[in-house]
């Protein structure tokens, strides 16, 4: 025990080792609240206070939750994999899996992510003939999910003016879809559970017993669903223990609301407030930046921050003639941090908007600097995963019309858009699904459509007794996906991609430990398995929980939640070596040694719709203040005086947040007022130099020239090809190499073939040949 307090200061060690009372830890970034958690539920574990199937956390992202259970194993002899630990998403499903009937859902439920929720409430609105252009599909489902958010099911929303009517009408219409289909969006997951512990008093008696301990990280971005959500299940105990940070709310537009950390702090009574100073994170000069911002914010519960660490460097600040200056800089600086020995995936480039990634992408490719992006097209929305997962939703569920409409002419069965409408009007005049409507369908379109039922269930005796991978593996192949891909001139990659979700599979099996070893779609017999009304009101510390939401689940419909999970999931994995580049939201929680603020101007960051109202323009403060901790010891800010961006140039001006920050800790690597041309020019030799430490105070004199053709060269010999190379691939004959990306297993080039064109091959399965040296 003397062990685990021993790494905390005197205000974290009282955090961990407050009693079992309502206790709000509120403290700035990087002061340890995500630590004083994780030590906290080891804590009460070692010291025999709980036994870990007593205790619920509730991280931010899956990531975040991966993260503490592998801190607890290091820090525990237990295996803490089964216990209730995720994001709300997370432990919404688990729970509604274990009581799906309870719950009013059938067992193989599938969930809906935003893309997928997106494409019913299309389709809804494509079968009752409504102009998308009337009720833009997107505005719906913004509306749905808020409403959701606030609790509010149709029958008690306001109706009093006729555009709202419709919107309420039509939500209740999806409601009516959702269930015929077995479909769960992500805001329903949250609505559902919380009904469900509300209406259901054994059951929510019986998780008040059980969690003794309710942990929430970063509480200041819950919404109002998932703070009553979290106040139900604490009931009258309400051993609440939630860490968060004011000044880094930051989901204010998607409904979360600070004014829940008051809340808390009165309706619980929380007599245990603990605030924590101390950053262990950046150095000074960074920590002021984020102190002197954040000062501008009128509207805080009031905090300080300070550090032990020195001062470190400057806050390096840039300013670009255009956006493609910015990411040469970029290039350059990052060349200059790995060749002193920075390790690539303490480099985070960080951007206001998801748009901004494609110019830095484009510059890390041709310079062959390894990268990934979070945030954008992440491996579970490919289309041809989609695909995949839709055959394999349909195995579990063929009542699922969304994964029907996804594939049922995918590959091509001679299906066409006429026999959808029909099958569509069949299965609204049946009140059925689209696969139960088929026989309704006449003649040779209904036969086409009867047959491919007939394929799907002849798949899905096929798999009966197959563990997961092995059905993921079949359903790749014999739904024609694969042979399908093999045709096309660009399928390599998507085919790479499908055996890809097999690894996935078997990662997920050995993640999820043995019971998942039953063939995949029978269900384990675990214990938190047991049907809902036979569970026990006190339950043993031997009750086997995995990590994923498992229990109750059959190997597929976990695996298959979990691919929902993940998919909206806005963060990065570990492990990566390579430049991590995401927005400032999904960096959220994360620290890296060199952090790279990016596009810092005026109508991008802060965005131009908060800069007329002081509440936004705040929250857009604070998402900048949140960028600023990230950095451990090195900080950079940059800005481009014009942009292209949606298809247009731009052309700004430096961002306020830039003359927010205290002068003295900032050093302009260009001057504010003389244009790039004057300044490349002029640019000091100590802003290009580096020590051997890339963090040491004092740099040495040499200059930085631009890496030579040799350099370049041997920058990409890593991968045994190097841009510009000449090389022979059996298929598309001879080409040049003009980029490459990643590295080991993941190392793909980008060839231009004389007679095919471009093409992108990933290393480790094009055979492809050098033709000279
Ligand atoms: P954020 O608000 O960004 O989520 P946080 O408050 O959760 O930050 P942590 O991520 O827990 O902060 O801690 C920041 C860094 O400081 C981590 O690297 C952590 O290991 C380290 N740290 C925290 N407390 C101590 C301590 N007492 N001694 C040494 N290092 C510490
Ligand atoms: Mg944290």
């Amino acid at each position: 025990m003397a062990d685990l307090l021993s790494y905390l200061n005197p205000e974290q060690r009282a955090a961990v080792t407050l009693p079992d009372e309502p206790a709000l830890i509120l403290a700035g970034a990087g002061s340890g609240k995500t630590r004083v958690l994780t030590t906290r539920i080891a804590w009460l574990i070692q010291t025999g206070r709980i036994n870990p199937a007593q205790v619920l956390a509730v991280t931010f992202t899956n990531k975040a939750a991966r993260e503490m259970i592998a801190r607890l194993s290091a820090l525990l002899p237990l295996n803490p994999r089964g216990m209730w630990i995720g994001t709300f998403h997370g432990l919404c499903n688990r729970l509604l899996r274990v009581h799906c009937r309870a719950a009013g859902l059938p067992a193989t439920f599938q969930i809906l992510d935003i893309a997928d929720q997106l494409s019913a409430l299309k389709r809804l609105l494509k079968g009752l003939n409504l102009d998308s252009e009337k009720y833009p599909p997107k505005q719906l489902q913004n509306f749905i999910n808020h409403a959701k958010e606030e609790g509010l099911r149709p029958s008690k929303m306001d109706v009093d003016n006729p555009f709202n009517r419709k919107f309420v009408e039509l939500y209740e219409a999806y409601e009516i879809q959702c269930q015929r289909e077995g479909a769960v969006d992500f805001a329903e997951l949250l609505l559902r559970s919380y009904e469900l512990l509300a209406r259901e008093v054994s059951l929510r008696e019986h998780y008040q017993a059980r969690f003794q301990h309710i942990l929430v990280d970063e509480f200041q971005d819950t919404n109002r669903l998932q703070y009553q959500w979290l106040k139900l299940l604490a009931g009258s105990k309400g051993a609440v223990f939630a860490v968060g940070d004011d000044d880094q709310s930051i989901y204010g537009f998607r409904g979360a609301n600070v004014g829940n950390m008051l809340d808390f702090q009165r309706e619980f009574e929380v007599r245990n407030l603990i605030k924590l100073e101390q950053n262990y994170r950046s150095h000074g000069h960074i920590l002021d930046a984020a102190n002197g911002l954040i000062a501008n914010n009128a509207q805080r519960l009031g905090k300080n921050l300070y550090t032990e660490a020195g001062a470190g460097e400057p806050v390096r600040v840039y300013r670009a003639e255009t956006d493609t200056r910015e990411a040469n800089w970029l290039g350059e600086e990052i060349h200059a941090l790995i060749e002193q020995g920075g390790a690539l995936d303490q480099i985070a480039l960080l951007y206001r908007s998801n748009a901004q990634s494609r110019v830095f992408e484009h510059m890390l490719v041709s310079q062959g600097i390894p990268y990934r992006v979070y945030g954008g097209l992440r491996f579970f929305e490919r289309q041809e995963i989609k695909h995949a997962l839709a055959y394999l939703r349909l195995l579990d569920n063929l009542d699922d019309d969304t994964s029907f409409l996804r594939v049922v002419n995918f590959p091509t069965r001679g299906i066409g858009a006429r026999a959808l409408e029909q099958l569509n009007d069949m299965a609204r005049l049946h009140q059925c699904s689209l696969a139960a409507a088929v026989t309704y369908v006449g003649g040779k379109t209904g036969a086409n459509l009867i047959a491919f039922v007939q394929f799907i269930e002849q798949m899905r005796h096929a798999t009966q007794a197959m563990s997961l991978p092995e059905v993921v593996e079949y359903i790749t192949q014999t739904s024609g996906l694969i042979p399908h891909y093999e045709t096309e001139r660009e399928g390599q990659d998507r085919i790479e991609n499908l055996r890809e979700l097999v690894n996935a599979a078997v990662a997920f099996v050995a993640e999820n430990g043995d019971e998942l070893n039953t063939p995949a779609r029978s269900i384990p017999l675990a214990p938190g398995a047991t049907p809902a009304a036979q569970l026990p009101v006190n339950e043993s510390a031997q009750i086997s929980l995995t990590a994923e939401a498992t229990d109750g689940m059959t190997p597929l419909s976990a695996f298959l939640s979990h691919a929902s999970l993940e998919a909206g999931d806005n963060q990065a994995q570990t492990g990566q070596n390579a430049v991590q580049l995401m927005t400032v939201h999904a960096a959220k929680g994360l620290e890296f040694n060199a952090v790279f603020i990016t596009g810092l101007e005026e109508g991008l960051f802060p965005h131009q719709n908060s800069t007329n109202d002081a509440n936004s323009l705040e929250e857009e403060r604070r998402l900048m203040y949140v960028a600023i901790t990230r950095a451990k010891k090195r900080l950079y800010l940059s800005f481009a005086e014009s942009r292209m961006l949606h298809g247009q140039t731009r052309y700004n001006v430096g961002s306020r947040f830039i003359d927010e920050l205290p002068t003295e800790g900032l050093k302009w690597l260009t001057s504010k007022r003389d244009s790039f041309a004057q300044n490349s020019m002029t640019r000091s030799r100590d802003e290009n130099s580096w020590g051997r430490n890339w963090f040491a105070k004092k740099s040495t004199q040499e200059v930085r020239v631009a890496p030579s053709a040799l350099e370049a060269r041997q920058r990409t010999a890593a991968t045994g090809f190097w841009i510009g190379q000449a090389v022979f691939h059996t298929k598309f004959g001879e080409g040049t190499v003009a980029a490459l990306e990643g590295n080991g297993a993941e190392a793909r080039a980008q060839v231009n073939f004389s007679r095919h064109g471009a093409k992108w091959l990933a290393l480790a399965v094009a055979k492809l040949q050098p033709i000279d040296d």
